[in-house]
C-alpha cells in the first residue's frame, strides 16, 4: 500500500493500435475497482516500443476512454518520458551482478532453444551467459548491439521463496497467497536492443513509482507476474495486490487482439454503438 494507504489503480495501454472491447473491459474493470475501493484510477501510456507506438494512437486512447465516460488525473505518465528511471533500475541490477549482455539474434535463439517460456516463446538457452567478461567488453566496445538479460537462476536463488497476493474475481474478495515461479522464465531480456528498457522492467518501475496498490490486468498476463514479483524483490519494491480479470473472446473463442484485426471501439462507434451499449455488452451497464 502507499504511505497514505489510498488505493491507486492503473490502466496501462500501449498506443500501438486502436483500443478494442478487450481494452474497454480492462479499463472499465479497473475504474470500477478504483471507485468501489474509494481510490484513484490512473491512466499510463506504455509507449516504449518506438517502432509500433504512435502519437495518434495515444490521442485516440484518450478520446476512446473519454467516450466511455472515464476520467483520470493529469499529467498522464508516458513511459517514453521515463527512460532515465528504467536506466537507473537496470544499472542497479547490473551493479548487483544480475545482468549480462547478450548478442544473440532472435533467429539464433529460435534455432537453439530446447524449451519454451510460460508465454510459449523460445526459452533462452543461456549462450551469452557463459561469455568471458573480457570477450563481452570487447564486443560492447566494438559497438556490437546487445540486449541485457537477467541472470534468472542467480536472481531466483537470491530471492528464495517468493509469494504474492491475489484476490479474485475482484480485488476486495478474499485474498490468497501464491508462490511465484520466476525460474520458469529463464534469463529474460530486461534491456532490449532497440529500446533501453523492456515491458517487464518499465512496468515494475512505474507501478512502484506511482505507488500502485492494486494491479488489475487480464488473465493472459498472469504468468508474467512471477517475473514482476522477482524484480520487485530485487529492487526493494513492495508488491501490489493482484487481480486477473477475464478476457473478452471473439466468437471463435480467441482473445481479441489488434494484430488479429479485432474490431476497434472507433469502428463500433461508427456502426452506431453508444458508449452505454459497450458498457452493457461488457457487463458494466
Ligand atoms: N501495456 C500492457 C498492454 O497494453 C499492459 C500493462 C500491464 O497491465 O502490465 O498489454
Amino acid at each position: 500500500m502507499s504511505p497514505s494507504s489510498e488505493p491507486i489503480l492503473r490502466f496501462a495501454p500501449s498506443p500501438n493500435g486502436r483500443l478494442h472491447l478487450g481494452h474497454a473491459y480492462s479499463a472499465l474493470f479497473t475504474a470500477r475497482c478504483a471507485e468501489t475501493l474509494g481510490g484513484r484510477f490512473l491512466l499510463r501510456i506504455e509507449d516504449i516500443d518506438r517502432a509500433r507506438c504512435k502519437p495518434e494512437f495515444t490521442e485516440a486512447i484518450f478520446a476512446d476512454l473519454r467516450w466511455l465516460g472515464l476520467d483520470w488525473p493529469e499529467p498522464v505518465w508516458r513511459q517514453s518520458d521515463r527512460l532515465p528511471a528504467y536506466a537507473a533500475a537496470a544499472a542497479r541490477l547490473r551493479d548487483m551482478g544480475l545482468l549480462y549482455p547478450c548478442f544473440c539474434s532472435r533467429a539464433t535463439i529460435a534455432a537453439t532453444a530446447a524449451a519454451t517460456d510460460p508465454d510459449g516463446a523460445p526459452l533462452y538457452p543461456g549462450t551469452c551467459r557463459h561469455l568471458a567478461p573480457a570477450e563481452s567488453e570487447r564486443r560492447l566496445a566494438a559497438g556490437e548491439a546487445a540486449q541485457w538479460r537477467l541472470r534468472g537462476a542467480v536472481a531466483s536463488d537470491r530471492a528464495g521463496v517468493l509469494t504474492y497476493t491475489v484476490a479474485q474475481p475482484w480485488p476486495w474478495d478474499r485474498p490468497h497467497i501464491r508462490y511465484a515461479r520466476p525460474d520458469l522464465w529463464g534469463d529474460v531480456v530486461l534491456v532490449r536492443k532497440d529500446v533501453p528498457t523492456s515491458y517487464h522492467l518499465s512496468v515494475v518501475v512505474d507501478d512502484a513509482a506511482q505507488e500502485i496498490t492494486h494491479v488489475t490486468r487480464g488473465r493472459d498476463m498472469e504468468a508474467a507476474t512471477d517475473l514482476h514479483v522477482l524484480l520487485q524483490f530485487l529492487l526493494g519494491m513492495r508488491s501490489p495486490l493482484h487481480t486477473f480479470h477475464k478476457l473478452i473472446l471473439d466468437p471463435a473463442g480467441r482473445k481479441l487482439a489488434k494484430s488479429k484485426g479485432s474490431k476497434s471501439l472507433a469502428a463500433l462507434r461508427d456502426e452506431g454503438w453508444a458508449a452505454d451499449d459497450v458498457k452493457r455488452a461488457l457487463g458494466f451497464g
